[in-house]
């Protein structure tokens, strides 16, 4: 994460905040310093472990559809979905943001500060400025042409019509009002009073740049739709792979589940001794089928009947172990039927499968412990890069355009529809071996952060590779889609063309995922790991280092 986040973490540790405390004030710092991937105007998944309850809890604060939504909100007037693009930068999109209720929450239940003293250090970083970074300017860069379609956004990121130069300062003083106000009033100043009625105003008219001729289209958001709001705090998803105990976050997430599948798949092959590219062959005919599911069932536990005992039972894994062959599939497979693994008789209605659709690849994740044992993953986004492209105007903060995740054709379990949470694939993780804390993940990367944190774990885990190998390796991201997305360069490998071997195609990207990770080493020391090169890399660091040699 921004070494300015990292810093402001560390600062709360050692004020004497927890790691839920430490975590609110570097996410309130990532929504200064990248606003383009998470912020106030957004939503996320907090994964929280209680050392002294020895119990892991999950904070769902993802954005909600409001109570205009509905199934056909996302199709023209002739049956066909509206254009990506054009959903993304709308009004449409834009979901009630869930950040700062859960900020809230997590400080109120689970942290030791209140919001003054864990925004202040967001608030003195947003009023004196920070660097702008190569990522930063490359980002307002392939966002400037929209950018420039609102008024607020392109007074607050193209200052003078231009690009920020690499290197400049750049402040948000809007945004440090807007933080104020909240560390004094709370979440009740953003959900109710003027912060709300701003934020429906501009998803309801967007602040159009006079002529602008693109079709930006608005939303229906109502006061009471901010108003009614509100977080949950829900059990996570509990799996085990190899005697550890892996903990994920729940639906609407799919990272849960989707990872708890296709570990419980991979649980019967011994990865670690056989040849590395049967390995990863089985790693990512796994993840393929744990994606057919995925698409297949779910969505918003609130609204779609998932089969989530067969989806995590051991005995349904084994099934679909079965349908992995010597070659890799040659394009999507067909989900399984996890509903033969209920105990109960299984519902006569089924949802229909359906592949994925396109989803976007912001988003922020981190990662924090504190003295007494307590560990807080995080990730937390707008969606896209720059969200929806709106900057709330005179507060600083853009607006998600989270409903994009929704499968925009009904009938699906993520099909659209009024005050319901589009599905996510966000992953904050937490395993623990014998009781004890052993590793706390996470990433961005939209649907490709459930197998940056699936290949993650194997790496640790069945590939003995140390912390920061774990992380730097080249990524490869199977999503039951007929080519597997790999990291530029891999294709050329010796493993690439082994897998060639096997059936696999690829379609080559520059980087997948920006994942963080805590290690928990045997001598009780802890290993905080950043990306080295992704995203520009990341940041990590740690309130009392370990002294040299020991
Ligand atoms: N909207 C995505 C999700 O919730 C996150 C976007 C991203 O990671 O880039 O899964």
């Amino acid at each position: 994460m921004n070494p300015l986040a990292t810093q402001a973490a560390l600062q709360i540790l050692s004020q004497g905040g927890n790691a839920v405390d430490a975590a609110v004030a570097a996410a309130a710092v990532l929504g200064v310093t990248d606003p383009y991937s998470a912020g106030i105007g957004g939503g996320g998944f907090m994964v929280i472990y209680l050392a002294k309850e020895r119990r892991v809890v999950t904070i769902d604060h993802r954005e909600t559809a409001p109570a205009s939504f509905h199934p056909r909100v996302f199709l023209e007037a002739n049956g066909q979905p509206i254009p990506f693009a054009e959903r993304v930068t709308s009004g449409l999109s834009v979901g009630v943001p869930g950040t700062v209720m859960g900020w809230e929450e997590a400080l109120k239940r689970y942290g030791t500060m209140g919001f003054a003293q864990v925004l202040a250090p967001a608030i003195r970083i947003a009023e004196q400025g920070f660097p702008v970074s190569e990522t930063f300017a490359q980002q307002t860069r392939a966002n400037q042409e929209r950018f420039n379609y609102f008024t607020s956004t392109r007074s607050l990121f193209l200052p003078g019509g231009q690009v920020p130069a690499v290197g400049s300062t750049f402040k948000n003083p809007d945004l440090a009002r807007t933080y104020r106000s909240i560390a004094i009033g709370g979440s009740r100043i953003f959900y109710r009073g003027p912060i709300a009625q701003a934020i429906v105003d501009t998803v309801n008219r967007p602040p159009l740049s006079p002529g602008v001729t693109a079709n930006v289209r608005p939303g229906r958001m109502a006061l009471s739709d901010l108003a009614d709001y509100y977080a949950r705090i829900l059990p996570p998803v509990v799996s085990s792979y190899r005697g550890y105990t892996v903990y994920g976050m729940g639906l609407p997430s799919s990272g849960g589940l989707t990872i708890a599948l296709a570990l419980n798949i991979l649980e019967g092959f011994n990865l670690g001794a056989l040849p590395r590219e049967q390995a990863l062959h089985l790693y990512l005919e796994a993840s393929r089928l744990a994606f057919a599911d995925r698409n297949a069932y779910m969505g918003d536990i609130g609204f779609a009947d998932v089969p989530i005992p067969g989806l995590l039972s051991k005995a349904y894994a084994e099934e679909q172990r079965k349908r992995i062959g010597q070659r890799a599939a040659e394009g999507a497979v067909a989900p399984g039927d996890p509903y033969r693994f209920f105990e109960e008789p299984s519902p006569v209605l089924r949802p229909r499968a359906r592949n994925a659709s396109w989803e976007g690849e912001s988003t922020t994740h981190l990662t924090v412990v504190d003295k007494e044992g307590n560990i807080v993953a995080y990730t937390f986004t707008i969606e896209s890069i720059g969200g929806n492209g709106m900057v709330v105007p005179g507060y600083g903060f853009l607006l998600n355009n989270e409903l994009t995740d929704f499968d925009p054709t009904a009938p699906h379990p993520n099909a659209p529809e009024a005050f319901k949470r589009p599905r996510s694939s966000m992953s904050p993780t937490l395993v623990f071996k014998d009781g004890r804390p052993f590793m706390a993940l996470g990433s961005p990367g939209g649907a490709t952060i459930i197998t940056t944190v699936l290949q993650t774990l194997l790496n640790v885990i069945d590939f003995q590779m140390s912390w920061e190998e774990a992380v730097a390796a080249p990524r490869l991201s199977q999503r039951n889609l007929a080519t597997t997305t790999v990291e530029r360069g891999f294709e050329t490998s010796a493993l690439a063309r082994a897998l060639e071997g096997l059936g696999h195609r690829w379609t080559v990207t520059g980087e997948i995922g920006a994942a963080t990770l805590i290690g928990f080493n045997p001598d009780g020391s802890l290993t905080a790991v950043a990306e080295p090169v992704r995203r520009g890399g990341g940041s990590a660091g740690v309130v009392q280092p370990k002294p040299e040699g020991r």
